[in-house]
């Protein structure tokens, strides 16, 4: 079983020939649909084929009404703290021909997920083989959720995004695997360990400076460096996880006909727990191998929850 804490979104998308100046109005097309990178990974995992459970806080709005549903639809087992007094998390996305956009997020409900509704899911902890979170929704929440995994001996996974938000070294410490994607992973370096570099920077380095860089950020975690169209980058620490070799490796990208990348490491993220999930013996190696083929995949349809591919496409596509 994999357990999920994180944000639930309802995304409101505008799309016109080009962006509005302040004070100007364009005329355009709409689309709404599901988002919030707890959300996203919540329905990859249940769709990489893992029993899965998604702790997150709605409002009782239309949005909320969506999420229990959708949630439903996917099998996943819902834990949501209600605040009757703000709304669902929204994202109001606008969107040029180019395919530029500007993006407004407001929390609501999720900013407002409280450490004491984690800690009574004391059953759903029970049950959990891996643990997995983000950065969207109180970093309070996180921590605890993070805390309640590793007591429970799940497998604790953090994917530190959206980069830039609040952490601290002891939220870093209960992850056991950190899942960045290159932008994340500068913005940690930055901050805890005052860093200087970009993710281009980063893009430029050979498997062993990132391998450095990546014990010098978190010592005690495996840290797996998501690198867009270039695939991935695994770093173990010194205590091997699961039996593998220790040291770090790389794995190249799958051929797809990415349309819209968008979700991609929600795809990965919600993936590997699955993987991780399905057997303790299953080596990490192959459940890196299955995420990032599930994560090419997802780039293949437009949208992020609703453009999760399932584990048997993924099978069909490049062998079991
Ligand atoms: P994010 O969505 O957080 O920016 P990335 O862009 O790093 O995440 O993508 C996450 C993963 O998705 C990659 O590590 C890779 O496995 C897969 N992926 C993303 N873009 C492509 C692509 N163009 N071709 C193949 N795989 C991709």
């Amino acid at each position: 079983t994999v357990l999920v804490l994180g944000s639930y979104n309802q995304d409101h998308a505008w799309s016109a020939d080009d962006l509005p100046a302040p004070g100007a109005t364009r005329l355009g097309s709409y689309t709404s649909g599901p988002g919030g990178k707890g959300f996203n990974q919540a329905v990859a995992a249940a769709r990489a084929g893992a029993r899965t459970g998604f702790v997150t806080a709605l409002g009782e709005d239309a949005a909320a009404a969506t999420a229990r549903a959708l949630a439903a639809a996917d099998g996943i087992v819902l834990h949501a703290e209600v605040h009757g007094s703000l709304p669902s998390g929204t994202a109001g996305i606008f969107v040029d021909a180019a395919g530029r956009n500007v993006i407004v997020v407001a929390p609501g409900a999720n900013a407002a997920l409280t450490p004491g509704f984690v800690a009574a899911l004391d059953p759903a902890f029970a049950g959990a083989d891996v643990f997995l979170a983000q950065l969207e929704v109180s970093p309070e929440a996180v921590h605890e959720g993070l805390r309640r995994a590793r007591a429970a001996n799940a497998l604790a996974i953090l994917n530190p995004a959206p980069a830039n938000a609040f952490t601290t070294e002891a939220l870093l410490r209960q992850a056991d695997v950190l899942t960045p994607n290159e932008t994340e992973f500068a913005a940690l370096l930055q901050r805890h360990r005052g860093l200087a570099c970009d993710a281009d920077t980063l893009a430029a380095q050979d498997d062993a400076a990132l391998h450095a860089l990546c014990r010098e950020l978190a010592p005690w975690a495996t840290v797996v460096v998501t690198l867009g169209a270039s695939g991935v980058f695994v770093s173990h620490p010194g205590e091997a996880l699961r039996g593998d070799a220790t040291g770090a490796y790389r794995l190249r990208p799958e051929a797809v006909h990415a349309v819209d990348t968008t979700g991609a490491g929600d795809a990965f993220s919600g993936a590997l727990a699955a993987a991780l999930a399905a057997g303790a013996d299953a080596a990490f190696a192959d459940a890196v191998r299955f995420a990032n083929r599930f994560a090419a995949l997802s780039t293949e349809r437009r949208g992020a929850a609703l453009a999760m591919p399932r584990r048997a496409e993924v099978e069909e596509r490049f062998g079991p």
